[in-house]
């Protein structure tokens, strides 16, 4: 198996969708104004995976792209990042997915999603590369795998295998409602697979959507944690992150930094944690050690938030010393 440090000891599997967004070539129009569209590859199970091969992380991805221009084009985008994969497989028939995204003036955001349906919705667990998912130190995936049949029963099946061979699972929802048919049925899903999971990560956003209240608090994290769980993560933009394990709880405060744009922060976030937790899992119970991951993992996502779009604003671990030292300059990639 191909990896970027030659071994798949310490692999983190990422499963999931990965797809092209549009965004408009000038910012505050709506879909229909834009006078033109650029391509960016995104996804947040295939950031996570290249988040991870850049910080000097071994990676795979798992998901399934049209066997078209686009597809082969992501492919190459997660090879070129180090990124094994060889759990990727191509539909003769359906298309890569795209996504239309606008912020318009208002501040709304406006998707358009061409998923009718779309190749990552048609894996099948039959498709699925279980020498990968076997070797999985780390397991991590988020739900929209989890819409439609048949991606969702190929979803649950890797879950389970990843299971059974021990890796760590990790989940972070991302939710998007307009890919839901209802708002309950996005908390219904979502909710069904919550107690698998050894690592959550929420924004404070999902945080309100899943437990229906308004308050970012302790109180309101906690009625979300179940007994599997070592580790729950609530991330709050420019406020940092709250972390929550059986033993302790905290705040990590963010970094400053002049945001550009903030997408894929989260996926920074997680795939920075991941890279340390899969070296070393008794971090989950040193309150001091786990502090300063999640400093590292703040670090990354606030990097991101300084260049525009997801995969070219996630860090290169270029540093050998301080990891910090990256945070608000223009030296990272
Ligand atoms: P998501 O992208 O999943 O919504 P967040 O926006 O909360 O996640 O970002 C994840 C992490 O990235 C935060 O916990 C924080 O450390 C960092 N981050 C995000 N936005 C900013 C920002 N504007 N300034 C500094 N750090 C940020």
């Amino acid at each position: 198996m191909a990896s970027n440090n030659g071994t798949n000891q310490n692999l983190i599997v990422s499963f999931g969708e990965m797809l092209i967004d549009f965004v408009p070539t000038v910012s505050g129009v709506s879909l229909a104004e834009a006078p033109g569209f650029l391509k960016a590859p995104g996804g947040a199970p295939a950031n996570v995976a290249i988040a991870v091969s850049r910080l000097g992380g071994t990676s795979a991805f798992v998901g399934k792209l049209g066997d078209d221009e686009f597809g082969h084009m992501l492919a190459g985008i997660l090879k070129e990042n180090g990124v094994c994969g060889d759990g990727i497989c191509f539909d003769k028939g359906a298309r890569t997915a795209l996504a239309f995204v606008t912020l318009k003036a208002d501040g709304d955001r406006e998707f358009m999603f061409y998923r009718n349906p779309s190749a990552d919705m048609l894996l099948t667990p039959d498709e699925l590369n279980f020498e990968i998912i076997r070797s999985a130190k780390v397991f991590h995936y988020g739900s929209i795998s989890l819409i439609v049949e048949p991606c969702r029963s190929a979803h649950l099946k890797a879950m389970e295998v990843a299971k059974e061979a021990g890796a760590l699972l990790s989940y972070d929802p991302n939710l998007r409602l307009p890919l839901w048919p209802s708002a309950e049925e996005a908390r219904e899903q979502i909710m069904s697979i919550w107690d698998k999971a050894e690592v959550i990560k929420v924004s404070d956003n999902e945080l309100e959507f899943l437990t229906g209240s308004d308050k970012i608090d302790d109180e309101s994290a906690m009625s979300l944690w179940h007994p599997n769980l070592k580790l729950l993560l609530v991330t709050l933009g420019e406020k940092g992150c709250n972390y929550y394990t059986k033993h302790f709880h905290g705040t990590v405060a963010a970094f400053p930094v002049k945001a550009v744009d903030t997408t894929g922060a989260g996926d920074s976030f997680v795939g920075a944690l991941l890279t340390k937790i899969v070296d070393d899992q008794s971090v989950l119970e040193d309150e001091a050690k786990l502090k300063e991951i999640l400093r590292y993992s703040c670090a990354c996502g606030a990097i991101t938030t300084t260049k525009k779009g997801a995969i070219p604003a996630l860090p290169t671990r270029w540093w050998q010393g301080d990891p910090f030292v990256g945070v608000g300059t223009t030296k990272h990639q």
